[in-house]
């Protein structure tokens, strides 16, 4: 009687557990099943190599089990069953909506941890050499959270959308937390860089005068959220390792749908927009949706002659909504690849980053027989190499069209920035080769699918 008690107990604890838990987020979408794995938890990067983490269990799961033998796989029904428990124990331990309740210090984080030099520099946000490096540090890193909200503030969103202040920093710690701080690459600093360049974009005479404070709201979304829960290897990795993500999003914009869907699950589950009605709810999800996907690398051809044809007919009307967000998928694009139109300090520590994460990518590869993927293998390739490669065949057609689009000195200065960059990166390849004239021939391989989801750096 005692035991079927317990049991009793316990299932009726689960079930409440997991109504709460599905109360968060709605399951009337027809992508429930996305929302679903990615609200469930234990999905976390996990690996006998050896990175694991404690944090909640957001992160893509990668089974490195599969490339073990049938004799290391096997696990006894029971030892299954307890890891089962403590992984539910750990996901309850470290679930928001326990911690939402407890503990209220995430909404302290600007008043605890702000400094004068932050609150200075936050002065100048809009400036193309704005260090979000430093300004991470300043932060105790949280650019994003720090960034973000100050940029709400200042473009009035909080005031026009009638905001909670608390629901949006709550939103914005979970979409912060939700990056992985054991990438070198795609962190959260990253997605606090994009948005930074975004803001920047969004304050281009001729974006300006004519968006809307909606247009705002989700350029700024979407920017913070472009690259949430990236699990630090790419498309061509997850699908040859069998990930459950490339199955769910057939093979296309794999790692793009998982950050859009893992954003939509923050939205809902903080409540932010829970005052606006469903239909607009649902519109700035797809719309958010629309921007994110247009961050796909592979896709960049078609952006690009899109932008180049409007731009040859002179066609292009921002009163026309579709039109305007067809600008704010290409500013957002050029801001998720803006790094080597930063001044060279800026832009060498991004391209090490990036090269790194490349690198530790092609060691899992080497190590498990998997194939090194274009432009991971340490032995072969250089930073010099890959950078004058994806200034060349992604960034400098991108930017070369923005300017057309944009003539302002910020483009100039960008552009300014990427020629000397390219210049800089040249003069390291010819100490390095003594020839100085090899381009990377991955890039130009751009309708191939083994082309890197993220030379892109993004
Ligand atoms: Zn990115």
């Amino acid at each position: 009687m005692g035991i079927a008690l317990i049991w009793c107990l316990a299932l009726i604890f689960i079930k409440w557990i997991t109504s709460k838990r599905r109360g968060a987020i709605s399951y009337d979408s027809s992508d429930q099943t996305a929302l679903y794995i990615r609200m469930l938890g234990d999905v976390r990067v996990r690996s006998r190599a050896g990175f694991e983490t404690e944090r909640r269990g957001s992160h893509p799961y990668i089974d490195f089990r599969i490339f073990h033998s049938n004799s290391e796989i096997e696990v006894s029904v029971s030892a299954r069953n307890v890891r089962r428990l403590l992984s539910f124990q750990r996901y309850l331990r470290s679930s928001r909506f326990f911690r939402g309740i407890t503990v209220p210090n995430s909404s302290n984080i600007l008043d605890d941890d702000y400094n004068g030099q932050a609150k200075c520099m936050l002065e100048k946000v809009g400036n193309w050499n704005f260090d979000i490096f430093l300004f991470d540090r300043l932060t105790n890193g949280n650019s994003l959270v720090s960034l973000t909200f100050h940029l709400f503030n200042l473009h009035g969103l909080i005031e026009h959308f009638q905001l909670d202040t608390m629901k949006l920093r709550r939103f914005l710690v979970m979409v912060q937390e939700d990056y992985h701080s054991q990438n070198p690459y795609h962190n959260a600093v990253h997605a606090a860089d994009v948005t930074q360049a975004m803001h920047c974009y969004l304050k281009e005479p001729k974006l300006s005068k004519s968006l809307t404070p909606w247009d705002v709201l989700l350029s700024l979304i979407a920017a913070a959220t472009h690259d949430l829960d990236h699990p630090g290897v790419n498309q061509p990795f997850l699908i040859k390792t069998n990930h459950y993500l490339a199955t769910l999003y057939k093979n296309t914009s794999v790692l793009e749908n998982h950050h859009w869907r893992s954003a939509v699950g923050l939205l809902r589950e903080s409540g932010l927009f829970a005052h606006m009605s469903l239909e607009n709810r649902q519109l700035m999800e797809s719309q958010i949706g629309d921007l994110i996907l247009a961050t796909d690398i592979s896709q960049q051809n078609e952006y690009l002659s899109m932008f180049r044809s409007h731009l040859d007919r002179g066609d292009l009307c921002l009163e026309n909504a579709n039109h305007r967000h067809f600008i704010l998928q290409m500013a957002l694009k050029c801001a998720d690849i803006c790094n080597p139109c930063r001044t060279w300090e800026l832009s060498k520590q991004w391209s090490e980053k990036v090269t790194e994460e490349f690198f530790h990518q092609g060691d899992i590869e080497k190590k498990y027989h998997l194939g090194v993927s274009p432009l991971c293998d340490r032995q072969t390739e250089t930073i010099a190499n890959i950078q004058i490669g994806f200034m060349t065949y992604l960034v400098e057609p991108l930017f070369g069209e923005w300017a057309r689009f944009s003539n302002t000195r910020l483009s100039q200065t960008m552009l300014g920035h990427l020629g000397l960059n390219k210049a800089s990166w040249k003069g390291v390849q010819r100490e390095q080769s003594g020839s100085g004239d090899d381009v990377d021939p991955t890039f130009e391989e751009m309708d191939s699918d083994i082309l890197p989801q993220e030379p892109r750096l993004s």
